[in-house]
């Protein structure tokens, strides 16, 4: 909400509040501030926070704000805010809304006018990006990817060509056929990370290329437990005359297969844009 976004002076504010994502020591002291003031902490796991507010002393009561009940029950925090109580929102572990619920109780608050305020700190995919090496000036985060490997794969043949470092989360389970499907689409020699159990005691930062990674992850079945991030260098353009993007190729062995080669490299390179000399030598290359 900008200064300019109408706000509901009367009602309370809504904290989006981040927690550790292992070590307890990262627990902003804004935040205890935070839990200890409002009227209610809405939790993604009512049990598990009260840990965390036990060990901080904290005696706030604690409401259950799940994927589950968030939109249909956002309503019951929306009326407690406007009715003039703060109200701060936890999940698990991290920042709320990273890939943990949140997004609906937001969305419903602004809309009702509620001022929205963020208490940032802990958040999985930042820490590993700030410590990867990696270019971090731009960057993706593509959360989950799909558990089946065909989804899988079709969503990374999508992100092959993505210029961008690229952030992934997953679950320990599937971090070494996740890491196959990677290498396969991107190719071994992509740079990478691994970070798991950041900011906990067997924390690992592993920088490697993929084909490596992925070798190093398999060798290793301790690699395949905890808490874990990946992190892939963006696509890299080839510089010269290797600069054909695979939708230009695409497009040429569509026209390869309709009209003889000099006619299909002169259309491609209308269609795509790339020069009708290099497009006229890859379709030699391709048909020879
Ligand atoms: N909201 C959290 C955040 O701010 O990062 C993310 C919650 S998401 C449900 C849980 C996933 O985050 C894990 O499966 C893992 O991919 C990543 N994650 C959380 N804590 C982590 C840690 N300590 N080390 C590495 N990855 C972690």
């Amino acid at each position: 909400m900008t200064a300019s976004d109408a706000v509901n002076s009367s009602a309370g504010v809504l904290y989006v509040v981040a927690t550790p994502i292992g070590n307890l020591e990262d627990i902003s002291a804004r935040a205890l501030r935070v839990l200890r003031e409002v009227s209610l902490i809405a939790a993604e796991d009512t049990r598990h926070s009260a840990r965390l507010m036990q060990h901080f002393g904290i005696a706030t009561p604690l409401a259950a704000c799940h994927e589950h009940n968030e939109r249909d029950e956002g309503g019951r925090f929306i009326g407690r805010l406007l009715a003039g109580d703060d109200v701060a929102l936890v999940s698990d572990a991290g920042t709320p809304l990273i890939s943990d619920p949140g997004y609906h109780l937001v969305k419903q608050a602004r809309a009702a006018g509620v001022r929205v305020v963020p208490v940032p700190g802990a958040c999985a995919l930042v820490a590993a990006l700030c410590a990867a090496g990696l270019p971090s000036d731009r960057f993706i985060f593509e959360g989950f990817l799909p558990a089946k490997q065909g989804a899988r794969r079709a969503r990374l043949e999508h992100l092959r060509e993505e210029p961008r470092t690229l952030i992934f989360y997953e679950a320990p389970h599937r971090i070494l056929e996740c890491l196959q499907d990677l290498e396969a689409v991107f190719g071994g020699d992509r740079p990478a990370l691994l970070g798991r159990e950041l900011t906990k005691t067997f924390e690992t930062l592993k920088g490697s290329p993929l084909g490596e990674l992925r070798a190093w992850v398999e060798a290793d079945s301790n690699q395949q437990r905890g808490e874990c991030v990946l992190i892939v260098g963006g696509w890299q353009a080839p510089e010269g005359d290797d600069a054909v993007s695979s939708e230009a190729l695409r497009v040429l062995d569509l026209l390869l297969a309709e009209m003889p080669l000099k006619r299909a490299a002169a259309l491609a390179a209308e269609i795509t844009g790339v020069r009708k000399n290099l497009l006229y030598q890859v379709a030699l290359t391709r048909q020879g």
